[in-house]
């Protein structure tokens, strides 16, 4: 793997993109300008890292459009020291992002493939700090429970109870809800007295959040 400077001026494109989408966390940008996200590519594909678009990665998943993470990432209000479960690991460039930014990340992810292949990569990237389990994100982890913060990255007809109860109170959970092929992107806020409050963020369109996990 090998980072070089044309790299970084794509990445310098590719946040000037963003900023004119609407982003403008300065950590956050500053996340996407020092992670190198063709490493997360195949390197066949390299140059597709740095167009604000989701792209095709092993085991049928997907790697989030740039825009989405960054808009994840804003929504969740990342603040240092924070411990964040983040539910679909995938390529883990998500994970990256939030342990970047000085979460304590967690993420589950259902295919022992991708889990094997992302764990054994954030090694060697220098992600090592990362927690990667492999698991059915529906069920969480109440072992590492309770969490500031859970991001779900996949799409889900409805938040399963078990995830708000992994939730501190005061806690924030963002996921893209929806049945059909198109989602919506909400902020779920826990209140101190265990009831929850949805805010709705627009259209996004995810890979299924799948029940159970597959060897
Ligand atoms: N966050 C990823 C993008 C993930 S795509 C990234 O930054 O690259 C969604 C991922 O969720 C896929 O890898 C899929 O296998 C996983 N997934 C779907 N249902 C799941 C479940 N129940 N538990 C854990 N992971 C799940």
């Amino acid at each position: 793997m090998q980072d070089t400077h044309r790299h970084r001026g794509l990445r310098q494109k590719l946040i000037n993109e963003l900023r004119t989408k609407g982003i403008t966390d300065e950590s956050i940008l500053s996340a996407f300008m020092e992670i190198p996200r063709h490493y997360f590519l195949d390197k066949a594909f390299s140059d597709w890292a740095y167009k604000d678009v989701a792209f095709p990665i092993d085991a049928d998943q997907t790697i989030s459009q740039p825009y989405t993470v960054a808009v994840q990432t804003t929504l969740l209000n990342v603040k240092k020291g924070d411990k964040i479960l983040e539910i679909g690991t995938g390529s883990g460039y998500q994970a990256c992002v939030l342990s970047y930014l000085g979460a304590k990340v967690y993420t589950i992810e259902r295919q022992k493939k991708l889990f094997d292949k992302t764990s054994k990569f954030l090694q060697d990237i220098g992600f090592g700090q990362v927690r990667t389990l492999y698991g059915d994100g529906y069920l969480g982890t109440p072992r590492f429970a309770p969490f500031d913060k859970i991001l779900l990255t996949a799409a889900a007809t409805e938040i399963p109870q078990q995830l708000i109860d992994q939730l501190k109170p005061g806690g924030i959970m963002v996921a893209p809800l929806g049945s059909g092929d198109i989602q919506q992107m909400k902020r779920i806020i826990k209140n101190t007295d265990d009831t929850i409050r949805e805010e709705n963020f627009g259209n996004y369109r995810f890979v299924p959040f799948l029940k159970g996990i597959q060897e």
